[in-house]
């Protein structure tokens, strides 16, 4: 009768595979995916019979059935949610639907090894493919709400599958799965223990569960966020982070609160512990759900939550917004804005007591998502304090720990204005930067900001506090008003006058750079690169240069000397004596090339840079 045969997509013949192979994973997660897509079905009915009621005709309840039969040993899932049409059916059982689902199987082939893929299973859920843990067939009777045909779907998990109409079933809409299960998975027509595993995995579920024939449900069965909070244990909310998010780590963070006054709603937010792989592909979008009055509208409003929150997931359930509002009409609702607001304000709240209370918890945060966050400080002004407060950077003051910026300027130098950053990519070469010299000298602290967001951010955000943020490399700063710490430092007092180096230096190197002068910032190193006071930092400059093809009109840089330093000082001399001295070139163009390297800059000349270093190798030998 019409009947067809498919074969999978290759993706899910692979996950298959995988999953028939699953024996040792906990195998009681498949009931738990089976109900979490059968409650996700009632939810977007519900929705949708706000604008056709017709849809639920006569039966506006909504209610999961798992019934066993022991002579065929096959337990059947049944709800009347939205159900499936024979394309449905075809597009998400035989491909794979869900992106996350898909990484898990990319993952799974780099992985290798089956330990390593059958450990995924875990972190990623598999969805409807869990039935084949422990089915060796799996039959679909499904029926659209609204629409008159029904489908039946079927499949071993190997072969493919076939679909065809089905005439003779009853059903007025949803789906009705039947899992045949394998011989050493009859534990489960065991009603006690299906009722044991509803209630770790799914009690949360707002649509009523029933067990065989009875007529109370398994789980409470209603809406977890209105429940009151010491009702509620961390368990609980674990599997609903589990449920919503299809995600299996455990959040670091869980914020459930309840907004009364002008606006009225109710939030369940998770932050993870783990990444979400996609954070930081352009289109991804945050992941709390939009409820109104326990109704589920989309996990599609943008303006719910600031993208620098977008690894936020939960709920949020408005009473204040109408029930029949459009989707398209929520994007700019102002109720919606007021709520984005009030979430802000307590995320942010959260994890500085977060911070307060488990410091090493929210450095896990921080390195997950630390950089994330920090799109705020110039994509949201207004929370821009509050962002601030929960910043952490590394600094010169102690060894790859992070510090706060209040911190930060209770350390700060009598006299001491302003906020020292220098920006990199790499801590390590960061904390190497001979600019930094003169600062550690005179016990001045310098931030790192080696993110790449730093540099953004800067551009808007140019104070804490009323203190300003001041590159290192850049400009010039006043040290010498700070004393050194250690005096043994300075110089002894019969120097050569580096004058006419300074001459030589600035003539020889004049059309690379804007300008050589007497440096304040350097201790141990002869020279280093600063960008010009009205100049890009040299970080910000390569930063703009690979993302946006920028090029500078004039980029020259500012090449600080070390008068104090052994080698300045005999350059001093030579200099002196006779300015034309050839050696006198090469080692400008040397000091030249060692600051640009240093810089992580590419030297204009590698070869002839080859050619003066083995030249002066090779005087340095022979003398
Ligand atoms: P996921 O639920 O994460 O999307 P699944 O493989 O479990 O992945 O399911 C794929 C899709 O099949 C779902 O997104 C949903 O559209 C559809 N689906 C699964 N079960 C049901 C059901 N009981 N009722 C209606 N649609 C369903």
């Amino acid at each position: 009768m019409n009947e067809e045969k498919l074969a999978f997509g290759t993706d899910v013949s692979r996950l298959l595979d995988i999953v028939a192979n699953a024996l040792y994973t906990n195998r009681d997660v498949f009931l738990r995916e089976l109900i979490s897509n059968a409650a996700d079905a009632c939810d977007k009915l519900r929705y949708e019979s706000l604008q056709n009621p017709r849809l639920v005709n006569g039966n506006p309840d909504f209610k999961i059935t798992i019934v066993k039969n022991s002579n065929d040993n096959t337990l059947t899932i049944t709800d009347n949610g939205i159900g499936m049409n024979r394309e449905e059916l075809v597009e998400n059982l035989g491909t794979i639907a869900r992106s996350g689902t898909a990484a898990m199987v990319e993952a799974a082939k780099n992985a290798g090894a089956e330990k390593g893929a059958l450990n995924l299973i875990g972190q990623f859920g598999v969805g409807f493919y869990a039935s084949f843990m422990v089915a060796d067939k799996v039959d679909v009777i499904s029926r659209k709400a609204g629409e008159e045909k029904i489908w039946y779907w079927e499949s071993d998990g190997r072969t493919g599958y076939t679909v065809r109409e089905e005439e003779s079933a009853k059903i007025d809409r949803g789906v009705e799965i039947t899992l045949h299960l394998k011989p050493d998975a009859y534990d489960y027509l065991n009603e006690d223990n299906l009722k044991r595993i509803i209630l770790a995995y799914s009690d949360h579920i707002s649509v009523p569960i029933i067990v065989g024939a009875e007529d109370k449900a398994v789980n409470a069965a209603s809406a977890l966020w209105m429940r009151s909070k010491n009702e509620i244990t961390q368990e609980q909310y674990n599997e609903f982070y589990h449920h919503i998010g299809h995600v299996f780590d455990e959040p670091i963070m869980t914020s459930h609160w309840r907004a009364e006054g002008k606006i009225e709603y109710t939030a369940l937010l998770f932050i993870p512990t783990m990444r979400p792989f996609d954070l930081y592909e352009p289109g991804r979008k945050h992941a709390v759900r939009l409820y109104v009055k326990r109704v589920f509208i989309t996990d599609q409003v943008q303006n719910l939550i600031y993208p620098w929150l977008r690894f936020v997931r939960g709920v949020i359930d408005s009473e204040d917004l109408p029930l029949n509002i459009s989707r398209e009409m929520l994007q700019n609702n102002p109720v919606v804005a007021k709520i984005r607001s009030g979430v802000t304000k307590r995320i942010l709240s959260d994890l500085a007591a977060l911070a307060e209370k488990d410091g090493a918890a929210f450095e896990t945060f921080w390195y997950q998502f630390g950089m994330v966050v920090k799109e705020g400080l110039y994509d949201a002004a207004e929370h821009r304090d509050d962002i601030f407060k929960i910043c952490r950077f590394f600094s010169t003051n102690a060894n790859r720990r992070l510090t706060t910026l209040d911190d930060y300027v209770s350390r700060m130098k009598e006299g001491q204005e302003e906020i020292y950053y220098i920006l990199g990519e790499k801590l390590e070469s960061l904390e190497k930067s001979p600019q930094l010299e003169g600062f550690k000298a005179r016990g001045l602290e310098v931030l790192f900001f080696n993110d790449t967001i730093d540099s953004f951010w800067l551009q808007m955000a140019g104070m804490f506090k009323g203190k300003k943020f001041v590159s290192i490399t850049k400009g010039s700063i006043d040290l010498n008003k700070f004393e050194a710490e250690k005096k043994d430092e300075t110089p002894p007092g019969n120097e050569e006058s580096v004058t006419d180096l300074l001459g030589v230096l600035g003539e020889e190197l004049k059309a690379d750079v804007k300008q050589v002068r007497i440096s304040n910032r350097l201790t141990d190193s002869p020279v280093c690169l600063i960008a010009d006071e009205q100049g890009v930092d040299m970080h910000m400059e390569r930063i703009l240069k690979t993302q946006q093809k920028y090029e500078p009109t004039d980029n020259k840089k500012i090449l600080e000397i070390n008068r104090h330093h052994a080698l300045i000082q005999m350059l001093a001399g030579l200099a002196k004596a006779n300015k034309d001295a050839p050696a006198l070139k090469d080692a400008a163009r040397l000091l030249y090339d060692q600051a640009c390297i240093i810089q992580g800059e590419p030297v204009n000349d590698p070869s002839s840079f080859a050619r003066r270093m083995a030249e002066f190798m090779q005087r340095g030998l022979a003398a």
